[in-house]
């Protein structure tokens, strides 16, 4: 307010400035920090994001792949710890300006956190030229670098996915790569290593086919069957084999072939093989109340076998069903070709033994099983693999083959029972080898 000599007021002075340009800057400035990394001024992660989806949404429309890139010194802690975090940070930006100039003006560099970059490669279709390109990275920005006056020697690994190869949305695409980047360094560093899209989905179906089956398995929809073992000589049924089978709550039976093999190495199969031994113990015991006594083998895979808590859990079994005798229970021992820790496994079945359980080796004969085994597993009983048996009516080499099984059985001192017994003329000319014990379809 300006005022006159008699104090009144005369006129006003505003004064105002225009920030509009200002704000925008601020603004501008905002998003940019928002979306690129301070020290190299490449996009990040959230940037690198939205242009994978744009990518993606773009290679829906044509053939062309979109290939996501996740790229890692190797060992960079050294660096800064032995030039200081100064030189580091110069390496970073480096690096980051050495994968500019070779990346065309269409591709996006991140930079994700430390020495970890991102890039995605768009419109290229032939996958050989792809890894050509990669390696050509590798190759290049290992290439000495001089910082200050010093020589750096250094090397990077990259992992790496394509889409629609691997057909997933842009944050799984960035983990993916940097699964394949983990990979690299373990495999060693210094390489590009791709995501196994394959493998991932084996994987994926895995982890569904667990799930169903461990629902199947709350639902009681995983059942025993008890295949006869009969003494073909007298005509009696001397035990039987505990054998799983999946029967869904519509009715239908899933075979073992269908599910069994598919968890054999995860250790849920170890779940499994507890559930059947606790099974075929709790029909024991309802056998027993019937009059029935019988002897009942279940399957052990070499994992079950071979994990740490097998003969603990055994034991809290055996001890849960009182009435069943542990000399009616038995062991089969599945691929003992596949057991790799040998002292290991025949300890497991000593202390079996101690506790009354007898133990079989199953599938005998397949798998090279090595003969060495037969002296170092203390097992009891040997059984001749089905394959053998269906064919050697009509096959000389299978007949062979059960014969010297049976040769070795007599030389070891194993009991012998064929499996896969189906007609009464297979049945015959066992007994006439000298295999008494039988079990199959027939
Ligand atoms: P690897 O071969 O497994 O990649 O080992 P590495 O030593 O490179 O270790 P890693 O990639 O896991 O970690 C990167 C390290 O980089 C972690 C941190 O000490 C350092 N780092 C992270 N951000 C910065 C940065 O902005 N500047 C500098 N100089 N160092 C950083
Ligand atoms: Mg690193």
């Amino acid at each position: 307010a300006i005022r006159n000599e008699h104090g009144t007021i005369q006129n006003f002075i505003s004064v105002s400035s225009d920030v509009t340009e200002r704000a925008e800057a601020h603004q501008r400035e905002l998003e940019h920090q928002a979306y690129h990394d301070a020290l190299t001024g490449l996009p990040n992660l959230m940037l690198v994001r939205d242009r994978l989806e744009h990518a993606i949404n773009l290679a829906n429309r044509d053939t062309k792949s979109v290939v996501v890139a996740s790229l890692d010194i190797d060992n960079f802690k050294a660096i800064n710890a032995r030039f200081g975090h100064v030189i580091g940070d110069k390496t970073i930006e480096c690096m980051a300006s050495r994968l500019n100039h070779l990346l065309r003006s269409g591709d996006t560099l991140g930079r994700v956190t430390g020495d970890e970059f991102i890039f995605i490669l768009e419109g290229h279709s032939d996958t050989s030229v792809i890894n050509n390109l990669l390696e050509r990275i590798r190759e290049e920005t290992s290439a000495p670098m001089s910082i200050d006056g010093r020589t750096l020697q250094i090397t990077a690994s990259i992992g790496a996915t394509a889409y629609p190869n691997d057909k997933h949305d842009a944050d799984t695409l960035i983990r993916h790569a940097t699964q394949a980047l983990h990979m690299a360094k373990r495999k060693g560093r210094d390489q590009v290593n791709w995501f196994d899209a394959e493998r991932e989905r084996e994987q994926t179906q895995l982890t569904q086919l667990i799930k169903k089956l461990r629902r199947a398995m709350e639902h009681k929809e995983l059942i025993l069957y008890y295949q006869p073992k009969v003494d073909m000589k007298r005509c009696q049924v001397v035990g039987v084999e505990a054998l799983l089978r999946w029967q869904k709550a519509d009715g239908t039976l899933v075979p073992p072939g269908d599910f069994l093999p598919h968890i054999e190495q995860h250790p849920f199969s170890i779940e499994v093989g507890d559930f059947v031994i606790e099974q075929a113990l709790t029909q024991m015991e309802a056998w027993r109340k019937a009059g029935l006594k019988l002897p009942v083998s279940v399957n052990v895979s070499a994992l079950q076998l071979l994990d740490q808590r097998f003969v603990e859990a055994l034991v809290t079994h055996l001890r849960n069903h009182p009435k069943v005798e542990p000399a009616d229970f038995e062991i089969e021992i599945l691929e003992s070709a596949a057991i790799g820790k040998i002292n290991e496994a025949a300890k497991v079945i000593e202390r079996c033994k101690a506790l009354g359980v007898s133990v079989s080796l199953d599938d005998f004969g397949t798998g090279y099983a090595a003969l060495d085994y037969l002296k170092r597993l203390p097992a009891q009983t040997l059984k001749i693999d089905q394959s053998f048996v269906r064919d050697m009516q009509g096959d000389d080499t299978d007949m062979t083959i059960v014969k010297g099984i049976m040769g070795l059985a007599d030389a070891f001192s194993f009991n012998v029972i064929a499996e896969g017994v189906e007609t009464p003329e297979q049945g015959r000319l066992l007994v006439a080898l000298g295999c008494d014990i039988g079990q199959g379809y027939g």
